[in-house]
């Protein structure tokens, strides 16, 4: 049967851009029926539509573009560049020479500029499918054959048969046992991104990624923050040991507390105020905290509620993640998953890559995904960048590697804009000079891994980047001298 697109009088409109919508009751054909519509699937998606597939992209939200778009990534970061700004205008304009005075901030506004980032690119992608052809189906998505796909929405229940079907459902806040959020004094990462005012105590379980950022921006807006953390270090999984202690160095000067090796026992509200009883992890005295909001920032776990997947038999992991193959492919021929809801870390660029690499797959095209090779980043001030193994890893896998480090106090551009803190860790093999891994705590380190992920990728040795001219003055520089350190043994300026 063909695959029928409604004309205009049955559309939809999503941030501005009319979609079209399908008819309650219709069976459509499609290639491929993509369930969830945030980083992975979007792109997934548009991908599958460009190499010429009938796609259909379910999804159980009113805004496209997942967790991502709507209460991760990018409400994060508007967050944490305009309350830098602030920061920045209040504590360090004066020594450069700017004078303002009465800074001040508007809280309502500054959520209402992350509202409108939010709201612009949610509504891009509802244009990238209408300019790609992909068609919408609004609800919650349903396997409930391994070539059918129901999808219960507000005008009952569409059924769409296809030939393929990607699970793109993503992940939801992992529950602290025996706590009820509510998302108002005992927050998750998506009430910390729609408080209406400015906590004067905030308490953070869990000094990983979300953590340090949400806490950040708290705390540069006057909130008096503590980052509560069982292990000894933050930063979360796989950051180099060394960046760690810089980064929480770097973070207590501008006045965030740590309080590492902790566990807490239980969050309750009594009155107006939030009580969190803490020990030491390795037992000892128990504490109690106060204060008016806790942000509970202890990890994310897969989303695969509804989706059916007993109803096809395809079994969950220890983990509650979807099993799959090298190329995406789960347990039943046809259905394959990405992004959140399969292993690997949780990060809207992993989940995009292997959408794309997925449904070239399914064209045909060759399926190659290199874990190693995926960046991960800390939106703080400054910024933390990595790829590839720490120190930890290597030396935990017996590895025989050099260390190149260069300090971005001996940087000419970091210095002349007074951004100096960290440094550039590179790490290559001692035999070979390949790259292993690249660690940067700096100004920029997030748009300055990518170099670093492109050396990786193309198995470049250290003395392959040292080799690369670099524009003068820019903290790239730092890269390169530290590249030029593991292979050289010395960088030049330092
Ligand atoms: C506060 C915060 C900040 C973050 N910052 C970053 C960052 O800076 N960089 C980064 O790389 N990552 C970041 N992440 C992680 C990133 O958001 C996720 O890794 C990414 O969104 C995963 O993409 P996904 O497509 O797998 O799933 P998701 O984005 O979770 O999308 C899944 C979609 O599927 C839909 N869905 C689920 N089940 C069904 C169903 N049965 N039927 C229909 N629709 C369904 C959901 O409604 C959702 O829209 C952050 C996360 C948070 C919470």
């Amino acid at each position: 049967m063909g695959y029928k697109f409604l004309n205009l009088a049955s559309s939809l409109r999503v941030g501005g851009f009319r979609i079209a919508t399908r008819q309650y009751a219709t069976a459509h054909d499609a290639d491929i029926v993509v369930i969830g519509s945030g980083p992975g699937g979007y792109v997934a998606a548009i991908k599958a539509a460009q190499l010429g597939m009938k796609v259909v992209s379910v999804e159980k939200e009113p805004s496209l573009g997942g967790t991502c778009l709507n209460v991760g990534c990018i409400p994060s970061k508007a967050l944490l560049h305009n309350s830098h700004l602030y920061h920045q205008a209040k504590h360090d304009f004066k020594n450069r020479g700017i004078n303002i005075s009465d800074i001040s901030f508007d809280f309502k506004k500054m959520m209402d500029y992350k509202a409108n980032a939010v709201k612009g690119l949610t509504g891009g992608i509802a244009m990238l499918f209408q300019k790609n052809k992909v068609q919408l189906v609004r609800g919650v998505g349903t396997i409930v054959a391994p070539n059918k796909v129901e999808v219960k929405g507000e005008n009952g229940v569409e059924t769409v048969n296809t030939k393929n079907i990607l699970i793109a459902t993503g992940s939801e806040v992992t529950p602290f046992p025996g706590v009820t959020f509510d998302e108002k004094q005992i927050i998750t990462s998506t009430g910390a991104l729609a408080l209406t005012e400015v906590p004067k105590k905030m308490l953070v379980i869990g000094a990983g990624v979300i953590g340090l950022e949400l806490g950040s921006v708290y705390q540069r807006l006057g909130a008096d923050v503590t980052a509560i953390e069982f292990l000894n270090s933050i930063g979360g999984v796989g950051i180099d040991g060394e960046v760690g202690k810089t980064l929480q160095k770097v973070l207590s000067k501008q006045g965030m507390n740590f309080k590492l090796g902790t566990k807490v026992l239980g969050v309750r509200k009594e009155g107006s105020i939030v009580k969190v009883d803490v020990e030491a992890a390795k037992g000892g005295n128990k504490e109690t905290l106060e204060c008016d909001v806790v942000l509970i920032s202890i990890g994310r776990r897969p989303y695969t509620k509804d989706l059916g997947l007993d109803k096809v038999g395809i079994a969950l992991d220890d983990r509650g993640r979807v099993p799959v193959n090298d190329k995406f492919q789960t347990t039943v021929p046809g259905i394959y998953a990405i992004g959140d809801v399969i292993h690997g870390p949780m990060l809207a660029h992993k989940a995009e890559d292997e959408g794309i690499v997925c449904v070239e797959g399914i064209k045909g095209l060759p399926v190659h995904f290199n874990y190693d090779a995926i960046p991960s980043v800390i939106y703080t001030s400054p910024e933390v960048g990595w790829v590839g193994k720490s120190e930890e890893d290597l030396k935990k896998e017996g590895k025989a590697y050099k260390v190149g480090k260069f300090p971005f106090l001996a940087n000419s551009r970091a210095k002349t804009n007074g951004e100096t803190d960290g440094f550039v860790k590179v790490l290559s093999d001692k035999a070979t000079d390949v790259i292993l891994g690249t660690h940067i705590i700096g100004p920029g380190a997030g748009e300055l891994v990518n170099e670093a992920v492109l050396a990786q990728e193309y198995g470049a040795a250290a003395e392959d980047v040292a080799r690369v001219c670099h524009a003068h003055p820019t903290c790239a520089e730092a890269l390169r001298e530290a590249n030029l350190a593991a292979y050289a043994g010395k960088p030049i300026n330092f």
